[in-house]
């Protein structure tokens, strides 16, 4: 399958003036031959030919540009080209059909990524960042993407490989000394710096997942207020200019609604909550229970007000507050009644907030001060600056496999203080090594590779 010569259309269907169809494998120029009016056989690589599609009876299909890439230095290591024509769908079926009468196969899903990844061209965790990439839809979610394609999670795992197999070579050469008792090559203390210095990177790696999710799924922001404190204006307000997907999740009458948007290229999910009022109703209980709920996830918490908050209300408010950033938004204050309500708010009392906390005065129905708001929110989630060069995990099944790592990792740590015998350390340390090459996609370590 794999010696195969495949085409596929690489550009969207059906928009665009042009479409760019992708050809890949050893024929690549052979069958190029027999449908392009030159023959490449003998053309540069990384140029660009001008010349016509033709089909089996000598009528043209289209006039193109053919980019040449010579195996291994193309996106899939292989022989290819890149056959630009014209955006139709009807000129792009055509000249698929002619590359399939002329030896090419339609490539299967996500076929040109692994052919890169089988030729050595990326690891798995780049390939994976690859759809990553083309899924990004703002600033953040697409540099997290980039960084990981570069290779960076990578190469800080293959360091890691390296300090790991060090630590098994140097165990195993005790063993085949082992009728020399005394004999130790490796230093337990500084075996358990070294193990606790990878502990400390995995970890971190490990940590960074949670900064990455974040970015991906939305930092979580509630809205919360009492009822006809202006918080579904507000969130309108906030969706005019922003809106980037939405999704409402319905359930019960008075449910919470979930709203997507970007902010300076980062993507917040606002939360607007029902409003937090006592009631005997049943149905509004459980509003209330979810905007509790939605409180405990947020990472940045709104909370609208119009009037000052009753003692009853602001330590109900403390006491659900950890983790969280607080906005007091005062909403309204387009009305003079609002504004005096509130400036003769006591100050002191906010200082008994158990979080970080900022004031802004908006007029929802106004649109007062809203971007000053927006700024506001993206300042308090104090969101991670993550750098191209920066590592961050972003997959589910990458971090599986570090908090496995750390797992079998402690196991070393525990046989190195207790002073197991180094054949059995050694063997956990098979385990890490495995654990971290199914991030990668590496095969398992053989034993000839730690000497
Ligand atoms: P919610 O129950 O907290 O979602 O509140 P709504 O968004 O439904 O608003 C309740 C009422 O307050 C509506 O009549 C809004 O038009 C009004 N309202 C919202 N924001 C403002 C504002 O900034 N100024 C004034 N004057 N009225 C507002």
């Amino acid at each position: 399958m794999n010696n195969d010569t495949i085409c596929a259309l690489a550009t969207g269907s059906g928009s665009g003036a042009i479409s760019v169809v992708r050809v890949s494998g050893e024929a690549t120029f052979d069958v190029l031959a027999r449908v392009f009016s030159k023959d490449l056989h003998d053309a540069r690589p990384n140029t660009i030919h001008y010349g016509r599609i033709v089909d089996a009876d000598g009528l043209t299909v289209d006039d193109v540009l053919v980019a040449v890439f010579r195996a291994p230095h193309s996106y899939t290591g292989e022989n290819s080209a890149e056959i630009s024509c014209h955006g139709s769908t009807y000129i792009v079926r055509r000249i698929l059909t002619l590359l399939t009468a002329n030896g090419c196969r339609l490539a299967a899903p996500g076929e040109y990524t692994q052919r890169a990844f089988l030729n050595g061209k990326m690891d798995l965790s780049q390939a994976e960042a690859v759809a990553d990439l083309i899924a990004s839809t703002n600033r953040a979610t697409h540099q997290l993407a980039l960084s990981q394609m570069r290779g960076g999670f990578s190469s800080e795992l293959s360091q890691l490989r390296e300090q790991l197999l060090r630590l098994t070579s140097l165990l195993e050469l005790e063993l085949d000394f082992s009728d020399h008792e005394d004999l130790e090559f490796a230093d337990r203390s500084e075996l358990l710096s070294l193990v606790q210095h990878i502990d400390e990177r995995i970890a971190s790696l490990a940590r960074s997942f949670e900064a990455g999710q974040a970015l991906k799924a939305g930092i979580p922001v509630a809205i919360i207020g009492k009822t006809n404190v202006g918080k579904s204006t507000l969130l309108n307000r906030l969706l005019k200019d922003n809106r980037a997907i939405v999704s409402d999740v319905h359930g019960t009458t008075r449910d919470t609604i979930e709203e997507a948007m970007d902010i300076n290229g980062v993507q917040f999910r606002f939360i607007d909550t029902a409003g937090i009022r006592s009631t005997a109703d049943v149905v509004e209980r459980i509003g209330i229970e979810r905007t509790y709920q939605a409180l405990t996830k947020a990472h940045v918490v709104l909370w609208l007000i119009d009037d000052n908050p009753t003692d009853e209300e602001f330590a109900d408010l403390c006491s659900r507050l950890t983790h969280q950033k607080l906005i007091i938004v005062c909403n309204k204050t387009d009305l003079p009644e609002v504004r005096s309500r509130l400036s003769s708010s006591d100050a002191h009392r906010w200082q008994a907030l158990p979080v970080a906390y900022k004031i802004v005065d908006i007029s929802a129905r106004d649109n007062r001060n809203i971007d000053v708001l927006e700024q506001t929110i993206y300042d308090m989630a104090d969101l991670p600056e993550f750098k191209e060069t920066d590592v961050v995990v972003t997959s589910a099944r990458h971090y599986d496999a570090l908090v496995r790592a750390r797992l079998s990792l402690s196991r070393v740590r525990d046989g190195l203080s207790s002073q197991l015998s180094g054949d059995l350390v050694a063997e956990d340390l098979r385990i890490v090594l495995s654990d971290l090459a199914e991030i990668t996609g590496q095969g398992i370590i053989t034993p000839q590779e730690t000497l």
